[in-house]
């Protein structure tokens, strides 16, 4: 046979962003080799009649540091077309971690994304102490997708400081100590430097987390190496001030921002979410745009609905700390029907709901219930109603309305709660359509227990381009591929075209939607998360081999570590 794989008669979207063509895709060596009309056969011929055919998708905002060492797939996101993730983002890394220093890093990300400790300790084999020897742990495991992992900060404070880390300035001993491992990780092949400023991200015991802890001149000599290495973005979850309520402070850290993205050359990104105040956005997309302005370079990660956590009766509720609650929501389903189906008890459940004292949540924790922003989940697609507006409509509490929604469903209804109000829809345009945005705020790997934005992509693609058309498949397509490849420097991927790395979608954009959450039990120690599958995914390749067919994994597990290199300048 001429070709490994051919994929034929699809209409080819090369991730450029220009027109799809109708052609065929041939295969050889894991390689793509012919885009066109290709003659030779393949000894495996894929049928792409009726659908696109895409690079794999590249996810830029992941969390999959832990999940790496026990789903070898790279679920949920390898679900929804994702071939390449990078991880280590907002300052949270494995690594540099000596062993004995392991529970001190384990706290930096423990809670601020959620990620079971105990999971950790059942299933990471610590066998690395710098970042060299964790990204050759990382080569080591079987892997269905490409992974890219980048240094976080308070990883590398933790590793120079210990315990201070977590209390003190860094001495200029200790940013040198941090320089020399974070130059090392680069050389051995880091894709970058994350780092955390925000209140959001806190410890299991109420601290900081180790990356808050650095003044700015910590945080610029250590982007300073990504400079003179010519290798890596700086990612950051960006400090509060910019979406704070002073002019002032914003400007002052817009500007601080900028200057760091322009003085050390290095490509800078952070979250660029819709739902913030939208003065706040035009600001950080001015912000984008000077930048550019002045030789900078920086990149906003968007979202395709807004963040939210899922609740449900079946996992988690709001009411669930509220003493009234906690008994019930301890027994089985069918008991919570029969307590729930009393009127009495039913309204003192109600009452308690309604005038609860709920405690304050931090960063992505179950927040006290605002029935403004809880969406009943009946359509994974297109917006639905919210829990006020149809508590306004049947004229009943809004708890009440829950219970109703919940008990005829036999409690399989899920609810979004998300953080931020509803968005205008000029907000989302100038996001979802600017040329320095890409579709990347997934948080894959963390808050798996509650949060299910792994599906981004397949949302993205089902809502914004099919629902609405507010960008063309290609512009979207370009976004999760091209556009990704370029920021995170990936050489010879997110591309069709001869040469080019076989990471390759056939997706149907007719059909293509995220499917329901549903709850399994498959953590390392038995304990729950959710997933969330899409439709409309035909086949996935990695590397010229199909991870997926039809949903179902083929038993390959084709995916690599890919390491970075300096850029040629
Ligand atoms: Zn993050």
């Amino acid at each position: 046979m001429a070709f490994d794989v051919v994929i034929r008669n699809g209409w080819v979207v090369d991730g450029t962003g220009r027109p799809g063509e109708m052609g065929d895709v041939a295969i050889r060596d894991g390689r793509i080799v012919e885009v066109g009309a290709v003659d030779g056969g393949g000894a495996q011929e894929i049928d792409a009649e009726g659908h696109a055919v895409t690079p794999g998708f590249i996810d830029g905002h992941t969390h999959m540091d832990a999940q790496v060492f026990w789903d070898a797939l790279g679920t949920c996101s390898c679900w929804h077309g994702v071939t390449t993730v990078v991880m280590g983002n907002c300052g949270f890394s494995l690594a540099p971690a000596p062993v004995e220093q392991r529970a001190l890093v384990v706290r930096n990300l423990e809670r601020a994304e959620d990620i079971s400790g105990d999971a950790m300790a059942a299933a990471i084999d610590w066998s690395w102490d710098d970042f060299p020897s964790y990204l050759d742990a990382i080569e080591r495991l079987p892997k269905g997708i490409n992974y890219v992992a980048q240094v976080g900060h308070s990883a590398l404070r933790t590793y120079a400081m210990g315990e201070r880390a977590f209390s003190d300035a860094a001495t200029e001993d200790d940013i040198e100590a941090m320089r020399r491992a974070l130059a090392d990780g680069l050389r051995a092949g880091a894709g970058g430097f994350t780092t955390s400023r925000t209140a959001n991200h806190a410890t299991s015991d109420n601290r900081p987390v180790a990356s808050r802890l650095a003044h700015w001149t910590e945080v610029e000599a250590l982007v300073g190496v990504l400079g003179e290495q010519r290798q890596g973005v700086l990612e950051m979850a960006v400090e509060d001030d910019i979406y704070g309520r002073d002019p002032e402070s914003r400007r002052e850290a817009r500007d601080r921002l900028r200057h760091l993205a322009v003085d050390s050359g290095v490509p800078v990104t952070f979250g660029l979410l819709p739902g913030r105040d939208e003065l706040i956005l035009r600001e950080m997309i001015e912000m984008i745009e000077r930048t550019k302005a002045e030789g900078g370079r920086m990149l906003g990660q968007t979202h395709s609905r807004g963040i939210s956590i899922m609740i449900g009766f079946q996992t988690r509720l709001p009411f669930d700390r509220l003493p009234e609650w906690r008994e019930m929501r301890a027994l089985p389903l069918p008991q919570q029907r029969e307590m729930l189906l009393d009127q009495v008890v039913r309204q003192r459940l109600v009452d308690a709901a309604s005038s609860g004292q709920y405690a304050r949540a931090v960063g992505a924790e179950l927040r006290p219930p605002r029935f403004d922003r809880i969406e009943v989940l009946w359509d994974t697609v297109n917006p639905n109603p919210t829990i006020e507006e149809l508590a306004a409509e049947r004229r009943q509490n809004p708890v009440d309305v829950m219970i109703d929604i919940a008990l005829d469903s036999n409690f399989e209804t899920w609810f979004a709660q998300y953080s931020t109000p509803r968005v205008s829809d000029e907000s989302w345009q100038a996001v979802l359509r600017h040329p320095n945005a890409v579709m990347t705020f997934s948080d894959s790997g963390a808050h798996v227990s509650q949060i299910m934005d792994a599906s981004i992509q397949a949302h993205f693609l089902a809502y914004w381009v099919r629902e609405r058309q507010v960008l063309s498949f290609e512009q979207a397509v370009h976004q999760l591929t091209g556009r990704a490849a370029s920021w995170w420097q990936l050489q010879d991927r997110g591309v069709i075209r001869p040469g080019a790395v076989a990471d390759v979608n056939v997706i149907d954009p007719a059909t293509i939607a995220p499917l329901q959450p549903k709850v399994v039990n498959d953590l390392p120690t038995g304990a729950r998360r959710l997933v969330q599958k899409s439709t409309g995914m035909k086949t996935t390749l990695v590397a010229g081999q199909p991870l997926f067919v039809e949903g179902e994994h083929t038993g390959a597990l084709p995916g690599r570590l890919l390491r970075a290199s300096p850029v040629p300048s």
